[in-house]
């Protein structure tokens, strides 16, 4: 197989198997327990919590471990929000968040909260002119991602974190799309909040954590008395485990990244060679290494992604799939793209281990698995927008 969709999920490291094997069957003691086998558990937990703010750059007390980023970034907007003075009750978030931080935002607005969304530039890069002029002595929490999971887009954390502070709110950054991929260090971001997810870099699923800078309050969502009575819960200590190991294990993060951005440079510059038609979405804006959005034509992702699939290539479509149905991705939509084109959308996210051999082999054969219904398309009408529900016309 060929893996390019590291944004989705990656594979867990060897390292981090072998952490969290050790862990189920050594360390399976509950750390809050008062004997040998609590206080082994207890100190792997420790030990995990310390290597994470290290290579976090944060300190120990300021890592909260959550069952992943989609608890982690609920527990960020509710838990801030909770803490806040009855003077600031007003939430701002960006128009391109994870589809599921978003969802639990409008579940906030049903219940009387103001939650107003600052909208992106056509090419996906926040615009910190309406961020400004959204933030006001009421907003109690600003919520940004530090890279969209679509388009790979970097957004202005530290800009936004200078505005946001300037007027006495405070900053999460949904950093899940960041680890790992680029070099991150807490200390220096400038945020109050971030969230993050183990399986993003190599560790496992139903892990994450909340990183809450030291001093500032928030109200836990699941009560008891772990992690320092913000996330109550006993604690998922092989996944913690595994998360911290995965952490150890990612190594010189700005090398693979150099390494990953020059081999998504080749695939896109063959990938228009091989298919003129193609259009890359924030091909001239700063994005994480691996990320590539485009489109061939007005070809549905499903028909590009069944070729690629034929060739070995795991990828993913940028449309959010409900029950058979096909909606245009958010993303995309906020960007002002039309249905018919975001419905379009393929994301290939590389990593470090792909190859250019790879980028050669699928783009020596894509052209010719498309030929026939690049023809078609010619002449066939323009792709409409799917209902929630509806069936996709089968692929050609
Ligand atoms: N935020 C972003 C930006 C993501 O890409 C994802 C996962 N696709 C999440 C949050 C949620 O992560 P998890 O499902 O691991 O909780």
């Amino acid at each position: 197989m060929i893996y390019w969709d590291h944004n989705a999920t990656t594979a867990p490291a060897p390292a981090v198997v072998q952490a969290m094997t050790q862990a189920l069957t050594t360390l399976w003691g509950n750390p809050s327990s008062p004997h040998a086998a609590g206080e082994a558990a207890k100190r792997a937990l420790v030990a995990a919590r310390a290597t994470t703010a290290d290579v976090l750059g944060c300190k120990p007390s300021e890592v909260v471990f959550t069952s992943g980023a989609t608890e982690a970034n609920h527990l960020a907007l509710r838990g801030l929000l909770g803490a806040a003075p009855p003077s600031r009750q007003r939430v701002l978030l960006s128009a391109v968040e994870h589809a599921g931080h978003l969802k639990m935002a409008r579940a906030l607005a049903e219940s009387g909260v103001a939650v107003d969304v600052i909208p992106v530039h056509p090419d996906g890069s926040l615009d910190l002119n309406a961020a400004a002029d959204l933030l006001g002595p009421d907003v109690a929490v600003v919520s940004l991602m530090a890279a969209n999971n679509e388009t790979g887009v970097l957004m202005p954390v530290c800009d936004l974190a200078e505005l946001s502070h300037r007027a006495g709110a405070l900053l999460h950054v949904d950093a899940t799309q960041l680890v790992g991929k680029l070099p991150f260090d807490f200390a220096t971001l400038g945020a109050d909040a971030v969230s993050l997810s183990a399986h993003k870099f190599h560790g496992p699923k139903g892990v994450g954590a909340l990183l809450l800078r030291q001093g500032v309050p928030l109200q836990a969502q699941t009560q008891g008395s772990q992690e320092r009575a913000r996330r109550g819960g006993t604690e998922n200590l092989p996944g913690i485990v595994g998360l911290a190991a995965a952490l150890t294990q990612l190594g010189d993060v700005a090398t693979q990244a150099q390494h990953t951005r020059a081999l998504r440079e080749a695939l896109e510059a063959r990938w228009l060679a091989a298919l003129p038609s193609t259009h890359i979405w924030a091909r001239h804006t700063p994005r994480l290494p691996g990320t590539t959005c485009l489109r061939v034509g007005t070809l549905q992702a499903e028909v590009v992604l069944q070729r690629l699939g034929r060739l070995g290539v795991a990828a993913a479509s940028g449309a959010a799939c409900s029950s058979g149905g096909s909606q245009p991705s958010h993303v995309l939509s906020a960007m002002g793209v039309p249905a018919e084109e975001a419905l379009a959308a393929v994301r290939l996210s590389l990593g470090p281990s792909n190859t250019l051999t790879e980028v050669e082999q699928v783009l020596n054969h894509l052209p010719e698995l498309l030929r026939s219904v690049l023809a078609d398309a010619d002449q066939a009408p323009p792709l409409t927008p799917q209902p929630a529900g509806a069936r996709l016309p089968a692929s050609a």
